[in-house]
């Protein structure tokens, strides 16, 4: 019965330590990426909603139109010719 407490215990223990390592090299890595960007601006993932399918899509693989000074996003040539169609026509 001791052993079992010893051994559980011991099971506890080394699971705390793995843990820590684990959350340790999560920061590292967190740290190692933060300098890696330096000088560079971050990764930008704005999501923008396509005003024809109402589909919500990163900025940067949106494409965009501009009309009446008003950038619109959309998710394919398809919805911004759809859209333009339809502000051709009001
Ligand atoms: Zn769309």
């Amino acid at each position: 019965m001791v052993r079992f407490i010893l051994l559980s215990v011991l099971f506890l223990l080394a699971f705390y330590v793995i843990k820590g390592l684990l959350k340790g090299l999560k920061s590292r890595k967190v740290l190692k990426t933060g300098s890696k960007h330096d000088g560079k601006p971050p990764v930008t993932d704005i999501l923008v909603q396509d005003p024809v399918c109402g589909v919500y899509c990163a900025k940067r693989d949106a494409l965009s139109l501009n009309w009446q000074g008003k950038t619109y996003y959309f998710c394919s040539d398809k919805c911004r010719n759809k859209f333009r169609d339809q502000q051709k026509k009001s």
